[in-house]
């Protein structure tokens, strides 16, 4: 086994909080999203919905564009390799699921 390598958070506090605010947006819209499937109100809440998916999709575009910027991200996931590709192909999963 290799040394094990720090958590991106725990090296940028930047990344940490966009990292939080994508993660709360994504948690917002899952719940929603299952509350729209038990509901009737469809349009309405339909809207929301893509309104909350789009929220997500920002802070997730925010998130991966400080990644490419930052210094200290770029180290840290090159470092890591395979885990920041393994964890992108299923947040790309969840937001066209
Ligand atoms: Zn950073």
């Amino acid at each position: 086994m290799s040394a094990q390598l720090p958590d991106i958070t725990t090296v940028c506090s930047e990344y940490q909080r966009l990292l939080e605010e994508s993660q709360r947006a994504l948690e917002i819209w899952t719940e929603a999203r299952a509350n729209v499937c038990q509901s009737r109100n469809g349009r309405a809440a339909g809207d929301e919905l893509l309104r909350l998916q789009a929220k997500y999709a920002r802070a997730y575009a925010v998130e991966q564009r400080h990644v490419h910027n930052c210094f200290l991200c770029q180290f840290v996931s090159r470092a890591k390799g395979r885990d920041s590709e393994n964890s992108s192909d299923s947040l790309a999963e969840t937001l066209y699921a």
